[in-house]
């Protein structure tokens, strides 16, 4: 796509501190990194988020994590990392290129997880049911 960001980047037209590429996938800097090491790892071919992306994308961008994780967090001097996919704006997507953050984690570094609230288990088997459903 001519006005992707994301495309942009991939082609060079804009520059990024590039991690890694293959035929499929292209890894980067993250421009306001969470952590120093902030990765994203995008799919060469345009898609919006995760449900719209090719599996054969999808595996890619998954085994490239794999592959590369290790070594950003060896570099930076983390012993963690965070594996975030932001899918739809409601869930914090930003830019409209799926792109996977792979975020280094220090100790103390104050970073939070959103926090889950307990519920009852009469009200867990009825949305399990829901969702089995549509299955
Ligand atoms: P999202 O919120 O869509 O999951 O994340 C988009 C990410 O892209 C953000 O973390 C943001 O810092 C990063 N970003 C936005 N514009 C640029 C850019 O021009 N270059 C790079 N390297 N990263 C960018
Ligand atoms: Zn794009």
């Amino acid at each position: 796509m001519n006005d992707c960001l994301f495309c942009q980047i991939i082609k060079g037209e804009i520059s990024s501190q590039i991690i890694y590429e293959d035929e499929l996938t292209y890894a980067f800097l993250d421009i306001t990194p969470v952590n120093s090491g902030h990765t994203l790892v995008v799919p060469k071919k345009h898609s919006v988020n995760i449900l719209d992306t090719e599996e054969k994308d999808i595996c890619a961008l998954a085994s490239v994590v794999k592959k590369i994780a290790p070594k950003i967090i060896k570099a930076v001097g983390a012993a963690a990392f965070n594996l975030a996919v932001n899918n739809g704006s409601d869930a914090g997507q930003v830019v409209p290129h799926l792109h996977f953050h792979i975020m280094p984690r220090f100790p103390d570094d104050r970073h939070k997880l959103w926090s889950g609230v307990s519920m009852r288990s009469d009200e867990l088997a009825k949305v399990a049911e829901k969702i089995r459903k549509e299955l």
